[in-house]
């Protein structure tokens, strides 16, 4: 542990070294971090696409040593390629899953987020969208709510920044010292969007990925409070860690032309957004034409099919979305009583809202 307190590059060739104490690891197309204090501990943040278990195990390892266990694992949000592993690590590590309240809907089961926008972007993650899982996790046995002070547990020196618009409870961390930040998706320092921008890691600031935000004002005002924390290094759920001058003039500009940069021409969230509160999804827009055609999705689909979402996809209702009518169990998380449901089955007070 002591070996691995300063070391800025931890010698896995997965993993990649952000600043001090913090590295990063990818998992096929989104980026988790590792986050460590002085004294050898430290957090996961994000939990990569599914499969990702061993992955992250072993980058732990690499980085930390052998069986190395981290004090907590915090979610920026629960899109399911940022949280693949969090239920096998959350069980093997014992350790709680911190999330912000207006995220624990999504991760209790309780509700899907609203549909994804594959009508937006023209890229190879918008064709594929509709293979997403649209199922929310239930972790309620590990869930539990981030500090309302802004505090992260487990470490000393950052806080949290709700950063809504990309999902309603999204989250982003700050190390004040030397103004590191780790955004989430609220923006990405490549474009999400354009699949050889994907291939190629070209570093540039972008919006959230578009297919999957359904709130833009709130986005604009989440990007615009993270450029006034004027941070020297940022590194996002997807694209590679950028820095300096380069961040600073991407981000202005972002905050500048966001409605042009980053909001999609036309789309189903574009003029209105989808609702939500602490219990998930209240109102979505209707779903506007698909302005993907069907061969260039099916050809996607084919490009992209190395992703191993089937097994998780098996488990998924096509096309609906689940709230429940019972309340949402915060205080229950909050005060450790057990759960009322098996979190390995399915919530049978959930009811299928079927959005289009
Ligand atoms: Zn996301
Ligand atoms: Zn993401």
């Amino acid at each position: 542990m002591e070996a691995s307190k300063n070391k800025l590059f931890s010698g896995n060739r997965q993993t990649f070294a952000v600043a001090p104490r913090v590295w990063g690891l990818k998992t096929i197309f989104v980026n988790l971090y590792f986050i460590a204090e002085p004294d050898g501990s430290w957090i996961l943040v994000d939990a990569g696409v599914p499969g990702c278990t061993s992955k992250i195990k072993s980058a732990a390892a690499e980085i930390f040593g052998e069986d190395a266990r981290p004090k907590a694992i915090l979610l920026t949000h629960g899109h399911f390629d940022h949280i693949g592993a969090v239920k096998d690590l959350a069980e093997e590590w014992d350790v709680p899953v911190y999330a912000h309240p207006l995220e624990l809907p999504y991760l209790t089961g309780q509700s899907s987020y609203p549909p994804p926008d594959s009508s937006v972007g023209g890229g190879g993650m918008a064709y594929m969208a509709f293979a997403y899982p649209k199922k929310p996790i239930n972790i309620r046995n590990y869930v539990e709510l981030l500090p309302p002070d802004g505090s992260v547990p487990g470490l000393t020196g950052w806080h949290w920044i709700h950063t809504p618009g990309h999902t309603p409870g999204h989250v982003s961390l700050f190390r004040e010292e030397d103004r590191v930040l780790v955004v989430g998706d609220a923006f990405t320092t490549r474009d999400a969007e354009s699949a050889i921008a994907v291939m190629t890691e070209k570093r540039e600031v972008h919006g959230p990925p578009a297919y999957f935000t359904p709130d833009w004002a709130a986005s604009h005002r989440s990007v615009d409070a993270l450029a006034s924390l004027d941070p020297e290094v940022a590194a996002s759920g997807h694209g590679m860690p950028m820095r300096g001058d380069e961040l600073r003039r991407g981000l202005e500009n972002l905050v500048k032309n966001f409605w042009v940069i980053a909001v999609p021409t036309k789309g189903r969230y574009v003029h209105e957004p989808a609702v939500a509160d602490e219990r998930g999804v209240i109102s979505v827009p209707p779903p506007v034409g698909n302005s993907v055609p069907k061969v260039m999705a099916i050809a996607g689909a084919l490009a992209l099919a190395g992703f191993a979402f089937s097994a998780l996809n098996r488990r998924v209702k096509s096309n609906s979305q689940i709230r429940s009518d019972r309340p949402l169990p915060h205080n229950r998380v909050a005060s450790g009583l057990p759960p009322t449901v098996d979190p390995d089955h399915d919530d049978p007070t959930a009811h299928t809202n079927n959005y289009p």
